[in-house]
């Protein structure tokens, strides 16, 4: 005789054989290995979907919908075009900054050299751009990218691909950044 019970996981209810009474069968509704019970719950009623004795990945039972496919998300892709425009923004910035020293004549002193820097940094556009690009975007795009994984969007390369863009130009940054302090500091003393 079929055992019926609730899902202690999902309070799907569902229906095993009596042989495994009391064993570990995996839910068809949430996946999870529950423990089947030794009796029916009166409060189930027929038909059921069954549950298989074990079974880790298994087919959604007959007369069961199967359950639905993740929909194929854009917040993976939008992660990936934050990345994208990260990139450029880095690469436009890193054009900017060649474009400057070119400018900058070759006789200059220290001081020269920074007013003139802090001239060209004035302009807003720059400014914004900077910060768009390197707050803004990275910071947009890592929580878009990590909320596509964990919602298991489907396909995962964009956050990934996104994930790892931030992660090794971050690093990057963060190194260049220690280094200008570490040589600043090493300059004062
Ligand atoms: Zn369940």
């Amino acid at each position: 005789m079929p055992i019926q019970f609730f899902c202690p996981a999902c309070r799907q209810p569902i229906e095993v054989d009596d042989e495994v009474a009391n064993l570990s069968v995996t839910c068809p509704f949430c996946r999870k290995v529950i423990t089947a019970p030794a009796a029916s719950d009166p409060a189930v009623r027929a038909p059921l979907p069954s549950a298989r004795p074990g079974a880790i990945e298994s087919s959604a039972p007959i007369g069961f919908p199967p359950p639905p496919l993740p929909r194929p998300s854009m917040v993976g892709y939008l992660a990936l075009g934050c990345a994208l425009v990260f990139l450029c923004c880095i690469a436009g910035l890193l054009l900017y900054s060649l474009t400057l020293a070119r400018e900058i004549p070759p006789n200059a002193t220290r001081e020269e050299v920074s007013k003139l820097l802090r001239a060209k940094m004035n302009n807003p556009t720059l400014q914004f751009v900077s910060f768009f690009g390197s707050c803004v975007v990275p910071v947009l795009g890592t929580v878009l990218a990590i909320a596509a994984l964990v919602r298991k969007a489907r396909p995962r390369w964009p956050a990934i691909t996104a994930l790892i863009v931030f992660g090794a130009l971050g690093l990057i940054l963060a190194g260049v950044a220690l280094l200008q302090v570490a040589t600043a500091s090493a300059t004062a003393m």
